[in-house]
């Protein structure tokens, strides 16, 4: 069994991450299993090393610990070229020329989660359409999806099923910088690191049809999923890195690490009142069936 944390050092660590860590890591160790990092540093205008070497920090603050040494995916270009080549390989990928503003325009009614689901137009442009227009402009790379069902058993949150044409519509893998997208990072880096489970906020649900079935396409096994439901905002909001007070350089100022363990660990169902406590003290306390499912309000410094 192997478990993952894989932060994007895009800031400072803040609450909705911790819960997100404090959870993957108690799941994994709770099951005598291994606990591996990934920094998912590939967006070189929101990442920095300064801003990884911070979550590292923060990890060890709050007391979780992995196994072998940090995986940068800044590092693994050539990995993500490889598998791209290989889907290219099978014709499943093509350019997509359109801008933002074009995209929104050629993209179908939304999908639950509120993201536009693409229309395809550049996958049925001619080969004179696609010379012409790479003339003018670099393109992302998108892949075509099947008109298919993908259906998976979430610890949490029960069965989730997407139809991919239809939901999700043709993604990027590749952006028009040259950067590979989180979508297909997550998949090869999950099969390379052997990761056999994987436990992060229900925000990323929607992803896992698409991951489960890249994962089909390069040959790399599926691991379990668990989504946790969302910390939000006392008014509905789901936190995010601009609620500052939340971030975990704030948060040290007011409490102590096993002050705030022990509060994650309460509004995980684990412990009975927010008293201060050990990640380690919460190993033999773990199990999926306690956590809650339903997205939680979190109070402030109550
Ligand atoms: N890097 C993502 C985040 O911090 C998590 C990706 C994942 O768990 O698959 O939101």
């Amino acid at each position: 069994m192997t478990g993952r944390f894989a932060p994007s050092p895009s800031g400072r660590m803040h609450m909705g991450n911790l819960w997100s860590c404090l959870l993957a890591w108690l799941s994994a160790r709770s099951a005598g299993g291994r606990m591996v990092l990934r920094l998912e540093d590939l967006d070189p205008d929101r990442c920095s090393q300064g801003y990884c070497d911070q979550v590292m920090r923060d990890l060890e603050w709050l007391g979780l610990d992995w196994d072998g040494g940090p995986v940068y995916q800044s590092r693994r270009t050539d990995i993500y070229a490889q598998a791209f080549r290989e889907l290219e390989a099978k014709g499943l990928l093509y350019p997509c020329f359109c801008t933002r503003a074009e995209r929104l325009a050629a993209s179908a009614p939304h999908r639950s989660d509120g993201a536009a689901v693409y229309s395809g137009r550049c996958g049925r442009l001619s080969r004179a359409e696609r010379e012409e227009l790479s003339a003018q402009r670099r393109p992302a790379w998108r892949v075509r999806v099947p008109e298919q069902e993908v259906s998976f058993t979430d610890l949490l949150q029960g069965e989730y099923r997407e139809n991919l044409a239809r939901d999700c519509g043709d993604f990027i893998l590749r952006r028009s910088d040259g950067v590979f997208a989180y979508q297909l990072a997550v998949v090869v880096d999950d099969g390379a690191m052997g990761v056999t489970q994987v436990v992060r906020g229900s925000d990323l649900l929607s992803s896992t049809p698409r991951q489960l079935w890249l994962q089909e396409q390069l040959g790399l096994p599926h691991p379990d999923h668990g989504h946790l439901p969302l910390l939000l905002a006392p008014d509905g909001r789901r936190l995010a890195k601009r609620d500052r007070d939340l971030e975990l350089g704030r948060l040290q100022e007011r409490h102590t690490a096993p002050e705030l363990v022990g509060r994650l660990a309460y509004a995980a169902r684990l412990i009975d009142r927010p008293e201060a406590v050990t990640p380690r003290e919460l190993i033999p306390l773990f199990s999926w069936e306690k956590l809650p499912r339903e997205d939680l309000v979190w109070e402030p410094d109550c």
